[in-house]
């Protein structure tokens, strides 16, 4: 068996992978919490573990992979409230649409995708048992996390407390007794989702759903905890701490995270207008450009979006399938994984960047041949290198037909104005046919009292 290597945010260093069970590999990805349409640097964890799940799936008999969901949280509240729906309608949409984004981003469906507000019973039973190990208190309503109780809390993170305290991006609370500690229960606001508990009807923090659910589907210990960098703190510090404190071991062997992901070298953010929501990104590319631009660079290292980025995304994909298109995928050879350069790539910690530039090579290759065996046998190698990407999962036909609907901004633009022209010069006839031709591409015109504004359809 190939082996396989990862980075480990634990011990900061690079390791072999040993499950503790062969026979079922376990891991756990913290979801989305559902209250809008994500970024596309929210889909980089579900592309990127989407890929472990693939590469585990090929090299292991069994994986369970749980990603949970998010659905009791501040934000849910207020933008409820701002919308003027339930929060069930609100979740039970963005839950919809993320599915559907997920599907057109070719992430294979999790094993498990558990709900925060289905496991409060779970949530519920570890607070106690903090209690009975004495790592909380009770506090006006709330239940705190003792963190001067945790031995080393940090060791994830690799923070130490006073420096935190120091830092004092922390909360200070009355009902604290230290501005470490984190809430594990507190009291709902007036009107807002709330459950009965043994410290009155309340809601509870963030951190212990998902100690409850990796607890309920993995076990006190599993294999991987993964998720985006910016959760190693708290998020994940909290998680482990409350584990250790219940169950008194760590909770995950291996703790994979991913890097950030940047717009033309900045954060995203609402005050420089510059975030680009996943939805509108699979509005305009197709899944697998936007997948394969998530997959372009290291995960552990910063992913900056650019137009250039795209471009270069869409042209590989164009030059991965016109070299599948060169050969006969029906009649290509069986290729056995164990000599699949992807394969290899990937085992030496998910190096996506390689395992593409494996699949260029085969390309280049098959552009050069003439020898319609050896086209047909790296159409085989292609093609199933690629499979373990969630990458060339379409019909060649199928791709070309549709990048051939697409069509640019500036064309769209040239074609308004064209169309200006003609109703200006009365030629009705070539202005309704610019109309048809970019219906026909998927774009819809409208004319408003300020000018021809478009719309995908
Ligand atoms: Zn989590």
């Amino acid at each position: 068996m190939k082996k396989l290597q990862l980075y480990n945010s634990f011990s900061n260093s690079l390791e072999d992978f040993v499950p503790l069970d062969e026979s079922n590999i376990r891991i756990y990805v913290c979801g989305p919490t559902v209250y809008a349409s994500p970024h596309v640097g929210n889909a980089r964890p579900l592309v990127i573990f989407d890929i472990l799940f693939r590469l585990l799936r090929e090299l292991y008999p069994k994986v369970t992979y749980v990603r949970n969901i998010t659905d009791v949280d501040d934000k849910i509240n207020a933008k409820a409230r701002d919308r003027k729906i339930s929060i069930g309608e609100l979740t039970n949409e963005v839950i919809e649409e993320f599915h559907k984004n997920t599907a057109l981003l070719n992430v294979l469906p999790v094993t498990y995708e558990p709900r925060a507000t289905a496991h409060i019973a779970e949530m519920l039973e570890i607070i106690q048992k903090l209690i009975d190990n004495d790592f909380v208190y009770e506090s006006q309503g709330h239940v705190l996390f003792r963190v001067r109780k945790m031995p080393n809390y940090g060791m994830l993170s690799k923070r130490n407390l006073d420096d935190m305290i120091a830092g004092s991006r922390v909360e200070i609370a009355p009902y604290k007794e230290d501005p470490m500690d984190f809430v594990l229960w507190k009291p709902s606001e007036e009107g807002m989702p709330a459950w009965n508990s043994p410290w009155g009807k309340g809601r509870p923090g963030w951190h212990i759903e998902c100690s409850a659910m990796s607890r309920k589907y993995l076990g006190e210990q599993f294999d991987i905890h993964a998720g985006g960098q910016d959760l190693m703190f708290p998020h994940h510090e909290n998680e482990l701490a409350q584990n250790f404190g219940a169950f008194g071991c760590i909770m995950a062997n291996y703790w994979i995270h991913n890097g950030m992901l940047l717009v033309n070298g900045q954060k995203m953010s609402k005050s420089l207008g510059n975030i680009i929501s996943l939805d509108d990104a699979l509005r305009r590319h197709d899944g697998e450009i936007v997948r394969y631009i998530l997959l372009s660079s290291h995960y552990t290292k910063t992913l900056d979006w650019t137009d250039k980025l795209v471009a270069q995304a869409k042209h590989s994909l164009n030059r991965l399938y016109g070299a599948l298109k060169k050969g006969d995928i029906k009649i290509a050879g069986v290729v056995e994984n164990s000599d699949n350069p992807v394969l290899e790539a990937l085992c030496s910690n998910l190096n996506t960047p390689l395992a593409l530039h494996t699949l260029h090579e085969i390309a280049d290759t098959i552009y050069k041949s003439t020898s319609s065996d050896e086209i047909n046998e790296l159409s085989g190698q292609l093609k199933n290198g690629a499979a373990l990407l969630g990458l060339l999962s379409k019909e060649c036909e199928e791709w070309f037909r549709q990048e051939s609907k697409l069509i640019s901004e500036e064309d769209i633009e040239r074609l308004i104005a064209e169309r200006k022209l003609a109703k200006a010069e009365k030629d009705f006839r070539r202005a309704d046919e610019i109309r048809e031709k970019l219906l026909e591409k998927g774009i819809k015109i409208e004319d408003t009292s300020t000018g021809t504004i478009w719309r995908n359809v």
